[in-house]
């Protein structure tokens, strides 16, 4: 626990929440400013910066977790389809430093764009890029 995170202070129940699943290691809630009706936050009760500190058994139990809230946020907001999103450090956009999904209702009609894609300039450019990722991967 970290006594200044609002995440922290959420699953302590210092901080009202409209919370939509508890159970004894995680909590999900209302996005309090969401994209669309119904977004939902998802987190770890314990405190982890992000991604990178989750265990391995954390990060599976989550997932299958959060499987369930989709399709539970989907019907109960009528929504076309889900964004399932993790933000991870700063340059990503993550501002609370505990690690969340987001799980978003879509509609059809929402107006919300994805991001811009950036078209590699060859295929040089994408194998070199696959390369390095898969050096890394493998070397560890
Ligand atoms: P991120 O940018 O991924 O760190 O997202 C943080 C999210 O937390 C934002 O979408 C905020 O609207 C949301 N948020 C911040 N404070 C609260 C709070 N007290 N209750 C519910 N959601 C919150
Ligand atoms: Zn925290």
């Amino acid at each position: 626990m970290n006594n200044q995170c609002v995440f922290c202070k959420i699953a302590r129940k210092e901080l009202p929440a409209d919370i939509t699943h508890e159970d004894e290691d995680f909590l999900a809630f209302l996005d309090i400013n969401p994209v669309n009706r119904g977004h939902t936050l998802l987190i770890p009760k314990s405190h982890y910066a992000n991604l990178y500190d989750l265990s391995d058994e954390t990060i599976s139990k989550m997932s299958v977790l959060m499987k369930k809230i989709a399709a539970s946020v989907k019907r109960a907001a009528k929504a076309d389809g889900i964004n399932l999103i993790m933000n991870v450090e700063g340059a990503a956009g993550q501002i609370v430093p505990h690690a969340h999904f987001h799980i978003i209702p879509r509609f059809s009609n929402d107006g919300l764009r994805h991001w811009p894609g950036k078209p590699y300039a060859n295929k040089e450019e994408s194998a070199e890029m696959a390369n390095a990722i898969r050096r890394i991967a493998y070397s560890q």
